[in-house]
């Protein structure tokens, strides 16, 4: 039996910049989906703590894809794409149980599927170096969910390191972990799950997506991470959505750069300025913003916070602040006030340290 725990993440900043070939800077949470795989009798079998049922699965199951509701697809995409690749895979009863709460942003889909893949990898005997692993996880929520996610979820949930967030490459997927301790700077990393209802998601993160590769293609680079100076690039463009795009994924890489410097210094304070940067060109540049996200960031920021963005693809999902350790309580209370008076649902908070990425659990 191989049992491993993957983490959920929270990217500090670097939004919508990972399917553009740029820059992101997401750490591992301590929450995250531990999975157990271990041999079976007959047949291949899949089980959630947090789903009902046991999704099972016939030998011709892992050739031809019999049906099985949304979330097994996240476990058995694992076994078909090693299948595809000609792997005589066994049969194996998966367990999994996790404490992301999901469609948060907090990518609990990354950490079933890494926790799933590396479980995988030991109890199989597969011998996946890192980019294998990585590969491969991608490849399931891409290939066998079919969700276009740009890989940085997988990539800080396979190699995130405690105290450390994960400066991360998009293009050639190199990461290199930078010290992220805000606690010595007498900060605390507030997270806001607005709990907002996540609207129109899937065509809006297309849209965005297809707008960078268009942008790119008139501009002619290969992606818009290639784009150094914004204000020359968006001169060059007629389309004012365009426009706006570029502006927001060209300064939001370079706001990355200036993040990780900042954390080498030690002075992560000064990350404040640039989550709130990073917010307001979310809000206005790339549109991706909700009420209930800019509440939270606003409120934030006048609880004491010294700077505050949304995190995740948008739509919805968490807010994160850098807020002085004393302040937490009162900036949480005025986040649940000012949702109560906008007639918001209620918010989650919690706060965070980074954690380490996958690991085997004995
Ligand atoms: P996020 O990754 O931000 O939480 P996603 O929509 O990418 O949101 O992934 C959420 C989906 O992942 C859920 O709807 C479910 O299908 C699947 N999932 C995540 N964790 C579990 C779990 N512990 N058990 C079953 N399914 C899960
Ligand atoms: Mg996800």
């Amino acid at each position: 039996m191989a049992v491993w725990h993957a983490p959920g993440r929270i990217n500090l900043i670097g939004e919508h910049t990972d399917y553009n070939d740029g820059f992101v800077l997401p750490m591992a949470l301590p929450m995250g989906c531990t999975t157990s795989v271990e041999d079976a009798r007959e047949g291949w079998s899949v089980v959630s703590a947090q789903a009902s049922g046991t999704v099972a699965v016939t030998p011709s199951g892992l050739a031809d894809r019999e049906q099985v509701p949304e979330w097994a697809t996240y476990v058995l995409g694992a076994l078909w794409l090693l299948h595809d690749d000609g792997v005589d895979v066994p049969p194996v009863r998966i367990s999994v149980d996790s404490d992301v709460p999901t469609g948060a942003g907090l990518s609990s889909s990354a950490a079933l599927v890494c926790s799933v893949v590396r479980a995988l990898d030991e109890h199989l005997g597969l011998g996946l170096d890192a980019a294998g692993l990585l590969a491969l996880s991608r490849r399931v929520e891409n290939d066998a969910v079919g969700a276009p996610t740009g890989g940085m979820d997988q990539l800080i949930s396979l190699r995130g390191e405690a105290g450390h967030a994960l400066f991360c490459d998009m293009r050639d997927l190199t990461s290199e972990a930078v010290p992220f301790a805000p606690a010595a700077s007498g900060l605390s990393l507030l997270v806001v799950d607005t709990r907002a209802p996540h609207r129109l998601v899937d065509g809006e993160y297309a849209a965005r997506r297809d707008g960078c590769e268009e942008a790119a293609r008139q501009l002619g680079v290969p992606a818009l991470r290639d784009i150094i100076d914004a204000d020359e690039a968006v001169a060059r463009l007629d389309d004012e959505e365009l426009q706006r795009y570029v502006r927001h994924v060209v300064t939001e890489d370079a706001r990355v750069l200036e993040a990780v410097e900042v954390l080498r210094a030690g002075h992560l304070d000064r990350l404040g300025p640039l989550f709130t940067a990073s917010h307001a060109s979310m809000r206005d540049d790339f549109r991706i913003t909700v009420p209930e996200v800019d509440t939270a960031a606003e409120t934030l920021l006048d609880a004491g916070a010294v700077g505050s963005r949304m995190t995740g693809g948008g739509f919805g999902g968490c807010v994160i602040g850098l807020v002085p350790e004393g302040e937490v309580d009162a900036a949480g209370d005025a986040v649940r006030r000012a949702f109560a008076d906008a007639g918001f649902g209620e918010p989650s908070l919690f706060t965070a340290e980074a954690a380490a990425g996958a690991r085997a659990v004995r």
